[in-house]
């Protein structure tokens, strides 16, 4: 070695002091530049937790600066969290690319159509000319609306009336004593609290009558089965079979907490947030007095105490002080909902998981379809079962399709969880027909969303697709002659958006207004 040092002459000591130089700027690179210390797993998540339960101060975004590149670049955005969108993203883009993605990776399915739906399918305009915005953005205003926390309304909006289409968050606990007050004083509902212990049935299998414990025989001539996961009528009495779905969806636990806020001025999110995690995903759904917070996941790929773990990870140590309940979820229906003289409403006819909360919309719309078909006589009943059974068979065949998209778009490979739920022996095959079709023609009208009463319709599964960052080829012809229209549609977008932005309350601005004042009747 020395001998070629002293044939190459002088030259050869920048040259070594160089190799020197360069090997210490590579070791120090590999050491700084981990995965770890970059990228620190969880600390999105961390943060997300601060701003939703507003610990955001001055001390935690400069403790985010030193924590991490990822973490400076959260500093930056939650430091201009209250700047425009635009002004926001474009920081943010100036910032790290692979981590700011981090920070955006999240979407929104809001309860709006996108601008003109019904004339024009905005989509392919869209995939054609983003503009730096995302799907939702460009095509409706709610997503900015739950960016800032607004309401869906102004206290002089009539009862039932929207600026921005809304559900409800509803305190169960509270909602079931209102309905029966409402049931027993207002619609002249008999109510006979007992319980069923056995089903008595005639020879056809019809149900003539339930003994009860409390109050004896109770005959009747339609029974609809509302008795949860038991099924006692229609599973039980009527032996319908019960229908798996847990080889698409895997999720089959629920640990459910209730999360109290800081104070009583803690900002309340006027949207659900489902945040995806290892084995499956958390709700966090603000109420004014607290977050009901759970994490539904899959026992064939967490333990329970690893599930605690993540749930303790979202909730932050407040969770000791908190009681977990664990609830188990059997994912699927019955293979018949109405069948003689009972049909199944709620629980009682089956379950999924609760991803887009499609159960209570689902009720009502059988409660509803009962009630405007209900039989004037035993003779014509099948008839109307037999309607009602294929409205809901399409109706849980799409809801499974739409809740199974959520999972098959992921490109998570970090957990057994996510890389199962892309096999397609797990996916639907209408499903994947779609998702097929949708690679050349954004979903619209012609994928049979059709129905007059679709639970999600086509704009739904744009939000979702587009969200998750699936994209149709546009071909640039297929969006000629409908420019003008397109433009016009974004622009009005554009409009409501800033006008709604600059009328509408914060959620829990409105919702202490409502309980002051209360809203006009209509
Ligand atoms: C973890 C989880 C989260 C959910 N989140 C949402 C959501 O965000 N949005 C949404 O829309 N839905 C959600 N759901 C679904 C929602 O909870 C159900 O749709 C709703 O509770 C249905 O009520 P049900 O009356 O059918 O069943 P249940 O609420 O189970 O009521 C069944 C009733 O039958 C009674 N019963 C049982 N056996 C007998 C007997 N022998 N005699 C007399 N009475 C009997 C029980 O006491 C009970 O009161 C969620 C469900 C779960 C499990």
């Amino acid at each position: 070695m020395w001998e070629i040092v002293r044939a190459g002459g002088p030259l050869m000591w920048p040259i070594i002091f160089c190799s020197i130089g360069a090997a210490a700027i590579v070791l120090e690179r590999l050491w700084t530049l981990q995965d770890r210390r970059v990228l620190p797993p969880e600390l999105t998540q961390r943060v997300w937790q601060m701003v939703e339960t507003n610990q955001v101060n001055e001390k935690v975004i400069s403790a985010l600066e030193q924590n991490s590149p990822l973490g400076k670049l959260l500093a930056a955005g939650l430091a201009n969290r209250h700047r425009p969108r635009e002004i926001l993203m474009e920081r943010l883009r100036a910032g790290d690319a692979a981590a700011g993605e981090a920070l955006v990776k999240r979407y929104y399915h809001p309860l709006m159509l996108p601008q003109g739906f019904t004339q024009l399918n905005l989509a392919p305009h869209w995939l054609r000319d983003e503009q730096g915005r995302t799907f939702c953005d460009a095509v409706c205003p709610q997503g900015v609306l739950c960016d800032d926390g607004l309401a869906p309304k102004t206290i002089t909006t009539p009862e039932y009336q929207a600026l921005a289409n809304y559900a409800y968050h509803l305190d169960a606990g509270k909602f079931a004593p209102f309905l029966h007050k409402h049931c027993t004083e207002k619609l002249g509902v008999k109510y006979v609290s007992a319980d069923v212990l056995s089903v008595n049935q005639d020879e056809q299998g019809d149900i003539t009558s339930l003994t009860t414990r409390e109050a004896g025989d109770i005959p009747g001539d339609l029974f609809v089965d509302c008795t949860g996961f038991s099924s006692i009528l229609l599973g039980k009495a009527l032996g319908v079979p019960f229908h798996d779905c847990s080889d698409v969806l895997f999720c089959d636990t629920a640990l459910a907490v209730q999360v109290p806020y800081e104070s009583d001025d803690t900002p309340m999110a006027s949207h659900t947030i489902s945040t995806a995690q290892k084995a499956g995903w958390t709700w966090d759904i603000g109420l004014p007095s607290r977050r009901g917070i759970g994490y539904v996941y899959s026992s064939r790929h967490s333990s329970e105490e690893e599930a605690q773990e993540e749930l303790a990870r979202y909730v932050g140590p407040r969770i000791k002080d908190l009681k977990v309940r664990k609830i188990p979820i059997r994912g699927g229906y019955r293979e018949t909902f109405w069948k003689n003289n009972c049909v199944a409403v709620g629980l009682a006819a089956g379950f999924l998981e609760p991803l887009e909360s499609s159960a209570i919309v689902l009720v009502e719309l059988s409660a509803k379809l009962i009630s405007e078909q209900m039989p004037a006589c035993r003779e014509v009943m099948d008839i109307v079962a037999k309607r009602f059974n294929e409205v809901s068979h399409y109706r849980w065949g799409r809801i499974i399709d739409f809740l199974k998209l959520h999972y098959v778009l992921t490109k998570r490979t970090d957990t057994q969880f996510w890389i199962d739920n892309v096999d397609p022996g797990t996916i639907p095959e209408r499903l994947q027909n779609l998702l097929h079709l949708w690679k050349y023609q954004p979903p619209w009208f012609f994928d049979e969303f059709d129905r007059l009463e679709e639970v999600f319709p086509a704009a739904s599964y744009q939000y979702v697709l587009y969200g998750m960052g699936f994209r149709s080829e546009i071909d640039p012809a297929d969006n000629v002659g409908t420019e003008l229209l397109a433009s016009r549609y974004l622009n009005e977008n554009l409009s409501v958006t800033k006008k709604l932005r600059a009328q509408l309350p914060k959620n829990r601005e409105l919702l202490r207004k409502i309980h002051d004042y209360g809203l006009q009747a209509i």
